[in-house]
């Protein structure tokens, strides 16, 4: 298979309009000859994983090679992270119920709190690292526009609190009567909300960068596409860039939805898909009531609806609205162009704020920014996390969906454990759940299962 890379000339994201001065770091002008462990990819997962990877093995080198060597093929953090929603949205609800019924409730529950953990994790991560990208923890408004909706919605999560998630106790339901007063949706039949976090992806990625760039251990080179990985006949492995070859004695796939590109035996696992967000502002001299908390807002079409979160400026950040283009699945699915907006939806956004909440009637909110970004979907909506089937010495973190918030910072800190100490997924200290592991039986599902898993049934 040819090497599936990101596009050269991607839509502008708001969140790389303030660039940082280590969106194009080369740690030395040349690649590093050679490298303890190769980072392929420097997104949310590349760039944590090298931070708990030097958190485990030390920042010293006593030779020449560095220990890590981060990659990625565009900018640092020019992929999904740093286009994407800024909406951490741990899911206690959601999908759950879904995962009970496949795998029992012991394995959702671990999903659940899993991803419940990132809220705590990732307060703890930028207090200890002093990373300021405008972190904030607020409720998010699950909210429904239509009855049938809502009911669904109140039912799962009475089945949930039956069934005994404890994770389940924070969602807070509300009926039609309160739904339009509490969420300010004009026609919301019902909401159901919980902790949420909102920030500013790229900062926290360029954050976490500037406190490990300047160690000896680690060697960050963007702007050098992987195009092959073969084995070095010394049981490493060689690393092809248009720039030149890097022998690794380990290689880490933080390469998300590009993964395939690299490690074609995931071609059906983890595919790229197109998705579309925009950034909303008001005019000069405009106002209009601050929303207090983060959404979902779910529309009488369902398929998705759109998130939404409040920006400290009064700004919004919103996108999603898959049920507008659903149905074309050659405008998103297997798509790895985002330096074109996705037609059916380019305008969808541009009176949302007005369309859909009190008090916005006039405030003349207007979309400034609109770009995609790709996310890598995942078959059976897992992560997959741990060593490749059957490929020794390479690793993976990938295969996010839209939702890699709430997954990828526990996930990296899991893996990095793994490879630094030997330990099995299912030894390490970061308890991972038991569903993200990588395996060749899940490989070989999507293989041979029906075209598109979970990412098409959606
Ligand atoms: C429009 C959109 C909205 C989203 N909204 C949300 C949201 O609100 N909340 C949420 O939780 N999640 C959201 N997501 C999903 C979330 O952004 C991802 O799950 C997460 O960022 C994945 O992180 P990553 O590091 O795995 O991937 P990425 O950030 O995509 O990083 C992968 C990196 O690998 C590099 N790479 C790939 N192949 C190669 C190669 N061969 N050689 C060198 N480098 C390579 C890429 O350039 C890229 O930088 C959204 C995604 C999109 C696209």
């Amino acid at each position: 298979m040819a090497p599936i890379l990101p596009i050269d000339n991607p839509t502008l994201p708001f969140w790389r309009t303030e660039l940082d001065e280590l969106d194009t770091l080369r740690t030395t002008a040349s690649l590093p000859a050679e490298s303890d462990i190769v980072i392929i990819g420097a997104g949310y997962a590349g760039v944590t994983l090298a931070y708990y990877l030097l958190k485990q093995l030390g920042h010293e080198t006593n030779t020449t090679t560095p220990k890590i060597t981060l990659l990625d093929a565009r900018q640092i953090c020019s992929g999904a992270t740093g286009r994407n929603g800024g909406h951490l949205r741990p899911d206690i609800y959601g999908h759950i119920p879904t995962y009970i019924e496949r795998h029992g409730l012991d394995s959702a529950i671990e999903i659940a709190e899993f991803e419940y953990a990132h809220m705590q994790a990732l307060k703890d991560l930028l207090v200890e690292e002093q990373i300021s990208c405008d972190f904030n923890i607020t409720r998010n408004m699950n909210v429904y526009l239509s009855e049938e909706g809502g009911e669904r919605a109140r039912q799962a999560y009475e089945k949930l609190l039956a069934q005994g998630v404890a994770v389940a106790r924070d969602l807070h339901y509300t009926s039609a009567k309160n739904a339009e007063g509490i969420s300010g949706v004009k026609g919301a039949k019902a909401c159901l909300s919980y902790t949420s976090g909102t920030l500013w992806p790229y900062k926290l990625i360029l954050g976490l960068l500037h406190r490990i760039a300047g160690s000896p251990a680690l060697n960050v080179q963007a702007q050098t596409p992987v195009t092959a990985v073969t084995p070095s006949g010394e049981g490493g492995h060689l690393i092809h860039t248009p720039r030149g070859v890097l022998r690794a004695g380990r290689v880490v796939y933080a390469t998300n939805a590009y993964t395939a590109g690299l490690l074609p035996e995931y071609a059906k696992n983890i595919v790229p898909c197109r998705g579309i967000c925009s950034h909303i502002a008001l005019p000069a001299g405009h106002d209009a009531p601050f929303l207090p908390y983060s959404y979902v807002v779910v529309t009488k079409e369902g398929g998705g609806g759109s998130y939404l979160i409040s920006r400290p400026d009064g700004s919004i950040i919103v996108g999603g609205a898959h049920f507008t283009f659903k149905k074309e699945k050659e405008l998103w699915y297997g798509v790895v162009d985002d330096g074109t907006l996705i037609e059916p939806t380019q305008h969808y956004y541009d009176d949302f704020m007005q369309r859909t909440f009190k008090g916005w009637e006039k405030s003349g909110a207007y979309v400034k920014e609109i770009w995609t970004g790709i996310m890598g979907y995942s078959y059976d909506s897992h992560p997959h996390i741990g060593q490749v089937p059957n490929k020794p010495g390479q690793y993976i973190c990938a295969g996010f969906n839209g939702h890699g918030m709430p997954v990828v910072l526990l996930s990296a800190k899991g893996l990095a454990e793994m490879i630094a100490t030997g330990k099995t997924f299912e030894e390490t200290e970061t308890r991972m759940p038991r569903v993200f592991k990588t395996s060749a039986e899940r490989i070989h599902k999507a293989q041979t299962g029906p075209e598109g898993g979970d990412i098409l049934g959606k």
